[in-house]
């Protein structure tokens, strides 16, 4: 039910779990983070409130500097470990954040496991990152590999509204978000970047945001922000500034 997303020279975790926090009010059963770091992928869930995920990040050395958080209100899935949210592709390189229903899961489902994808949860989510790990494959075989490039395919197979936070070990300096339908912003700081279904959980690092409107995606690195629609156009549109009190 809720995102956040950091990419800059701070460590991340705190920062998620902090944005996490702040999004608590729209209500959720189950929590997540995933960081990358040193091309390695590391996700940590748990069921019920976020000081069950707090408890476990307490006995947790990471210095990552990039990574995505979700506080899941479920819709399609028992709100269990397993089917929190971040889902990863089978490889566990990847990891992915969502917020809404895809609605045409079940057919994207099938399909994905009649190529021979197994499935670790009952949710609507993990389709998404099994067909970005698809889309990359694809695109590796041509020498063209690029995430934001996956995940701008893989959103286009994606029926509902929804917005998406996506990280990958292959892809160390990078965030990739997208929207459709649902609530996304990206808040602009000073050499760091972050994305949030919902202003008050980046307020307090930056009052300069960009709000995506339907169908774009967009890529975070530490340099910067670029923006595109889902048919692939660059968007270039300047971030405005907050001046309402959270
Ligand atoms: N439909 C997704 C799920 O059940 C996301 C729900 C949400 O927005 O928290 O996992």
């Amino acid at each position: 039910c809720g995102i956040v997303g950091y990419i800059g020279p701070q460590t991340a975790s705190g920062i998620l779990l902090s944005g996490l926090q702040k999004l608590e009010y729209r209500g959720y059963d189950s929590a997540g983070i995933a960081t990358v770091s040193e091309a390695q992928l590391q996700c940590i869930r748990a069921k019920g409130k976020l000081h069950h995920l707090q408890e476990k990040l307490a006995s947790w050395e990471n210095s990552a500097v990039l990574g995505i958080g979700h506080t899941r209100w479920a819709t399609h899935g028992k709100p269990e470990e397993h089917n929190a949210h971040p889902h990863r592709d089978a490889r566990d390189r990847l990891a992915v954040v969502q917020n809404g229903i895809i609605e045409n899961y079940r057919e994207l489902r099938e399909e994905l496991k009649e190529r021979g994808c197994t499935f670790r949860s009952e949710t609507d989510t993990e389709v998404i990152p099994h067909l970005i790990s698809e889309k990359l494959d694809g695109l590796k075989a041509k020498g063209e590999p690029s995430l934001l490039e996956a995940v701008r395919q893989a959103v286009n197979h994606l029926e509902g509204a929804f917005a998406i936070a996506v990280v990958s070990a292959d892809f160390p300096d990078e965030l990739i978000v997208a929207r459709q339908q649902a609530p996304l912003v990206v808040g602009f700081g000073d050499g760091e970047y972050f994305c949030a279904s919902d202003p008050p959980a980046l307020i307090h690092h930056t009052r300069t945001v960009l709000t995506l409107e339907n169908q774009e995606l967009a890529r975070l690195t530490t340099q910067g922000v670029e923006l595109y629609h889902f048919e692939g156009n660059r968007v270039r549109r300047p971030p405005r500034t907050l001046n309402w009190n959270p």
